[in-house]
């Protein structure tokens, strides 16, 4: 090649560069999403759901739905409750339609800009993971509600809300355009985002830090609803606190009704909660613990979360064997914040520790599934461990996951002489992989953080994640000046958690700051 068709070659090469990152933007810039969502007839419990994506160049498209929500680690196929499915041109003439598995369908013949394609949804069943809708509320859950583009989850859709007459009001954290009228960045964000529509109930909002917090609710029930809130103000101020960082303008708590269930968002959570039950300080607790659990995984398991689980593939089971970490450490930060923020005394701390040992140690399952294991198959076996089977043999990374971060939490103030602790390790997950580097982290990123917190190896400690060996409670518990005490109540172990009558110094100090908190 000489010198002149080299030089003609080059230009002609970056021009076509040029070009195609011009064109490819240009697309990309050109495509849009809007949704459409409308209630016919809610009384049937279903909604319509009409899309238009404009901006196509190509024949044929592939739409998907996913097939599970994140939060709820199970295979839901939502694609199922997808309904009289139809596309039409932007003239409005009818495309042919295959339907090749529950998620998946391909529209042919587009020939045009902008497809339109409209579909119902029937809804089933009354649940935090499902939508569901009858003639007073709708409960839309995202995952359950919007194909998307095969591919294409970089798409920043817009969603307008059609209401049926006599329903006034919208609660999501989807960013408000305008009356009615939602936007996400991108997908994820869209799928993380569901919506209670109906005429809710506002319980009073409060701040945290200065950002705002709002309560929406639909059929919350009777109860002293300004208490509540106060009791659950102080435990979100202790949650922040103890992250130093609020990473969103606006957080909104969204109670669906009575029932079981929350699930985690980035700037909400939607749960069960009928206030009707919340009439002892007991029942308040356990409401109030449930919320901060909720609104500590905003942190933990949203933002700071194992490789596996973000970027999300929609259309499989993503397993990771960290949910010790996701769901184990936020039960234990739940009761730490309880206490921290001083809704729970000293007392009822320490029995909801030894409440956990004696369900744990009570699991059969014990001896047969280690806590990454659990993880693990969770898809298979449910968030509680496989149930009604003959022989017990699974466990739940709810009960081992905060014993071993209790255990986890001792060893590394006690390595540190008290200068570090598990609340290093989590500041430390979320401001250097989140924050800094924007991404998960791996099975060794955590262990590396706890050992390098404790200034030493953790290997009991991390054999207990990975085998079925013995748990050592006293040699961690005594670090803090704390004993386990065993008895029998009805045939089965129960163990008590009580201070030593005399602790030196070090355990003093470790006991004191390990339940009022100590931000570096
Ligand atoms: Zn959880």
């Amino acid at each position: 090649m000489n010198q002149l068709i080299k030089h003609l070659y080059k230009g002609f090469f970056s021009l076509i560069t040029l070009f195609s990152l011009f064109f490819s933007t240009n697309l990309f810039a050109q495509s849009h999403l809007n949704y459409e969502i409308s209630f016919p007839d809610p009384s049937s419990g279903s909604y319509r759901v009409e899309m238009r994506i404009s901006g196509l160049s190509a024949n044929e498209l592939t739409l998907q739905m996913p097939r599970w929500m994140p939060g709820y680690y199970q295979l839901m196929d939502y694609g199922k409750n997808v309904q009289n499915l139809k596309a039409f041109s932007q003239s409005g003439i009818e495309l042919p339609v295959s339907h090749e598995d529950f998620s998946t369908w391909t529209i042919s013949g587009i020939k045009s800009e902008t497809l339109i394609v409209r579909y119902d949804i029937q809804t089933v069943r009354k649940f935090v993971a499902t939508s569901f809708v009858d003639k007073e509320h709708a409960y839309i859950v995202p995952t359950n509600s919007w194909l998307y583009p095969k591919g294409r989850l970089d798409l920043a859709p817009e969603l307008k809300v059609i209401l049926p007459d006599g329903w006034a009001d919208v609660a999501t954290g989807l960013k408000e355009e305008g009356a009615l009228s939602y936007s996400a960045e991108d997908m994820d964000v869209f799928f993380d985002s569901p919506l209670l529509i109906g005429n809710l109930e506002e319980l009073p909002s409060f701040e945290v830090a200065g950002v705002k917090h709002r309560f929406l609710a639909h059929q919350i029930g009777e109860f002293d609803k300004q208490d509540f809130i106060n009791r659950l103000q102080n435990s979100l101020e202790a949650s922040v606190e103890l992250m130093g960082d609020i990473p969103f303008e606006e957080y909104t708590f969204i109670s669906i009704g009575p029932g079981r269930g929350g699930i985690e968002h980035l700037n909400n959570t939607t749960f069960s909660l009928d206030g009707n039950q919340l009439q002892s300080e007991g029942a308040v607790n356990g409401a109030i613990a449930f919320l901060t659990h909720e609104y500590y995984h905003h942190y933990n398991a949203k933002r700071i979360r194992p490789v596996e689980l973000g970027p999300f593939d929609y259309q499989k089971a993503n397993r990771t064997t960290q949910l010790w970490v996701s769901e184990g450490l936020t039960v234990y930060y739940e009761y730490i914040l309880m206490r921290r923020s001083g809704v729970i005394n000293d007392e009822q701390f320490l029995s909801y520790f030894a409440d956990l040992i004696t369900r744990y140690e009570n699991d059969e399952g014990k001896s047969f599934q280690s806590l990454e294991e659990s993880s693990y198959r969770t898809w298979d076996e449910g968030p509680f461990g496989q149930q009604g089977t003959a022989q017990d043999t699974t466990i739940t990374y709810y009960e081992k996951g905060p014993v071993l971060g209790l255990l986890l939490d001792f060893a590394i103030r006690n390595a540190s002489d008290n200068q570090q602790s598990l609340d290093d390790v989590m500041r430390f997950m979320y401001n250097h992989y989140y924050k800094d580097l924007g991404r998960g982290f791996t099975d060794a990123e955590i262990r590396e953080a706890c050992e390098n917190a404790a200034g030493m190896p953790l290997g009991e400690l991390f054999d207990y994640l990975q085998t079925t060996k013995v748990l050592d409670y006293q040699k961690y518990l005594q670090m803090a000046g704390l004993d386990l005490e065993k008895s029998k109540v009805d045939g089965k172990d129960k163990f008590t958690i009580v201070r030593s009558s005399d602790t030196n110094e070090k355990q003093s100090k470790i006991y004191k700051e390990w339940t009022e908190g100590n931000s570096h």
